[in-house]
């Protein structure tokens, strides 16, 4: 028995390939504009502006396989990115160590309503209603990286009714997911169960109810989710 006033909010856990065992959510950190439209030479690039966040709720993300589409707007689009999920945490986290805390990864879309997005873009205001509605977040089997390694590079797809929209590569990201881990915890304290989506390639584009989007990360495999 909880000494709750009110009935405990569940626990948002995501399942993991290869376990019955579950991954309980803490915090969701989204990078904005993280890919260059064409391919990056490996290496650092002294020019690039410092990356920026946004939050999605933990209960956003979502596995029932389907995307309801959103009231309130009439252009909804997809962005298909890496989610990374951290065992462990801390702040001012170097990158040589970074990668230490994740746990592992799994596919995953930031769908996006882009009609208000772009008006709180207009106005200077936050995104989270363009960003951290209701199943705005459907994500797929986590990989343990103690299984799979850290992926760096790999295709990254995304189709609609068999056409591909989005295409890129893990290895075009601008900030890579040690940096993104480093840089966050400057700001936040970091911990298990927290999640990060890496940012999108190139192609997002809208959907529409009856659509059908596959999503494929070399390396995590492949999600169907049509949407509703
Ligand atoms: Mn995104």
């Amino acid at each position: 028995m909880s000494n709750h006033t009110i009935e405990t909010p569940p626990i948002v856990a995501l399942p993991v390939a290869g376990t019955d065992a579950t991954f309980p959510v803490r915090r969701v950190y989204c990078i904005g504009r993280n890919y260059a439209a064409h391919a990056v030479e490996m290496g650092h690039d002294p020019d690039r502006e410092p990356p920026f966040f946004f939050q999605k709720n933990p209960n956003n993300l979502d596995t029932s396989g389907q995307f309801p589409y959103p009231p309130k707007s009439s252009d909804v689009h997809h962005e298909i990115e890496m989610a990374v999920m951290l065992k462990s945490g801390g702040e001012n986290i170097p990158i040589e160590s970074a990668l230490d805390h994740v746990y592992g990864y799994a596919l995953s879309l930031d769908m996006t309503r882009r009609d208000l997005q772009g008006e709180q873009k207009k106005m200077g205001r936050p995104w989270e209603i363009g960003k951290a509605f209701e199943q705005s977040a459907p994500v797929g089997i986590i990989h343990p990286a103690a299984d799979i390694g850290h992926p760096s590079a790999g295709r990254v797809e995304l189709k609609v009714n068999g056409e591909v929209k989005q295409e890129g590569d893990l290895n075009q990201m601008i900030w890579k997911v040690e940096e993104m881990i480093s840089y966050l915890s400057d700001y936040f304290t970091l911990a298990a169960g927290d999640v990060i989506l890496s940012g999108t390639p190139a192609g997002v584009g809208p959907v529409q109810k009856g659509d059908v989007m596959e999503v494929n990360i070399q390396g995590l495999g492949s999600m169907t989710v049509p949407v509703v």
